[in-house]
């Protein structure tokens, strides 16, 4: 099986979808590469790190030539689409609950399309879950952009100067991110709190050593451990409490997030004007409209001496360490897909069929 792997075109995106460890796994499982000439620069992967690894360095007009499977992180363009041969496996983060039109394109092609978005979260499927290295990621760099940002230390420091009191963070969900990002804070030294909606992460947060806090809101579980949206009084319920509370914060993350929907609003501009000056916010759900109400998506805004920090794909500024963590990933669904080396697509396994967003009719078994 040969497969195609692209130079993103996306804007301010540097991931590639395979690094030169993984196809060297790859080749020995049976696949051969196609790989684009300087797509994994911006990721910190050299054209010959590709060479040496076994893969073939092609011009973008020629890259899908002979390929069984393209690769790549954010949804091809619709000229890419256009160069796909029926049949053809698709592997990327394809948005398929908010980008119907992306998914039509590849439909009509009649690509078999993989999102990994879709990819179900059970434990057998662990090792592709793509949302959760990323989301490993964006939550550890949330946490740096605040320290870089709050004027202030966030360990406590007894010094010959005096004691400094430690910076006091706050997670707002407690999801992948939100306990990365928790992680993060207590090892750089903060004091930590973490709410969410889901009662179920209380245990999480403390094992962390951070405090849960209560704010009387609970949302259901889903099956795949996902929270259910709020109702208008809870959404208004969890406002009130969170801006009393807010003020007591230094540092405030927000992660939460519910699949497929715009991001729950939490934090009105009142709130953000009770903070203390030099605070930060950093809304890791810009992507999907903010958290924050005074948020602006791809941009660090003051907002009466708060910072807000909506910068959107995290993992992006991280690429070398997302490109691996999602290579990984891609590897173990390719190699689920392809045991020897051969597509096998059984549509009544769990993770082939969960996964699938679009497919040719009769696509092979
Ligand atoms: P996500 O990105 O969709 O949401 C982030 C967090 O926001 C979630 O914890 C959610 O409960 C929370 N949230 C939603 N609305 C909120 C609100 N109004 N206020 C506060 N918080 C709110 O979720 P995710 O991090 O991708 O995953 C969530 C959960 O899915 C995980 O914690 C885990 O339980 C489950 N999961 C399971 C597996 C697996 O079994 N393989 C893998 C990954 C995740």
């Amino acid at each position: 099986m040969r497969v195609a792997v692209p130079k993103e075109t996306a804007p301010d995106e540097r991931r590639v979808a395979l690094v030169p460890e993984t196809i060297s796994k790859l080749r020995e499982a049976g696949f051969s590469a196609a790989i684009e000439r300087d797509a994994g620069s911006a990721a910190g992967f050299r054209d010959s790190d590709y060479s040496a690894a076994g893969a073939e360095l092609v011009d973008s007009a020629a890259l899908v030539a002979g390929a069984d499977a393209y690769v790549c992180v954010a949804s091809p363009s619709a000229e890419r689409v256009a160069s796909l041969a029926p049949e053809m496996v698709v592997i990327g983060f394809l948005e398929p609950l908010t980008d119907s039109e992306g998914i039509a394109r590849l439909r009509e092609q009649g690509v078999v399309a993989f999102a990994m978005e879709s990819i179900p979260r059970i434990t057998r499927a662990q090792s592709m879950d793509a949302l959760s290295s990323q989301a490993t990621v964006a939550g550890y760099k949330a946490v740096v952009l605040a320290a870089d940002r709050v004027p202030r230390l966030f360990p406590m420091l007894m010094t010959a100067a005096g004691t400094i009191a430690p910076v006091r963070a706050l997670v707002i969900g407690a999801g992948v991110a939100g306990l990365q990002a928790i992680a993060t804070a207590r090892r750089l030294g903060a004091v930590v709190s973490a709410f969410d909606v889901r009662p179920a992460v209380a245990e999480q947060v403390q094992s962390l050593g951070a405090t849960f806090l209560d704010l009387g809101v609970r949302a259901e579980e889903t099956a795949g451990g996902y929270a259910s949206e709020l109702t208008p009084e809870q959404q208004a319920q969890q406002q009130a409490a969170l801006e009393k509370r807010i003020p007591d914060f230094d540092v405030v993350i927000t992660t939460a997030a519910v699949p497929g929907r715009p991001a729950p609003r939490l934090i009105p501009a009142s709130a953000v004007e009770s903070m203390r000056p030099g605070s930060v916010i950093v809304d890791l759900a810009a992507e999907t409209g903010g958290n924050c109400e005074v948020t602006v998506p791809g941009e660090v805004i003051e907002h009466g001496g708060v910072t807000v920090i909506g910068t959107r794909n995290l993992p992006s500024t991280m690429a070398y360490h997302a490109s691996q963590l999602y290579s990984r990933n891609v590897q173990a669904l390719l190699l689920h897909l392809a045991p020897e080396g051969e597509l096998v697509l059984d549509w009544d396994d769990e993770i082939t069929g969960g996964a699938c967003v679009t497919r040719a009719e009769g696509a092979a078994e």
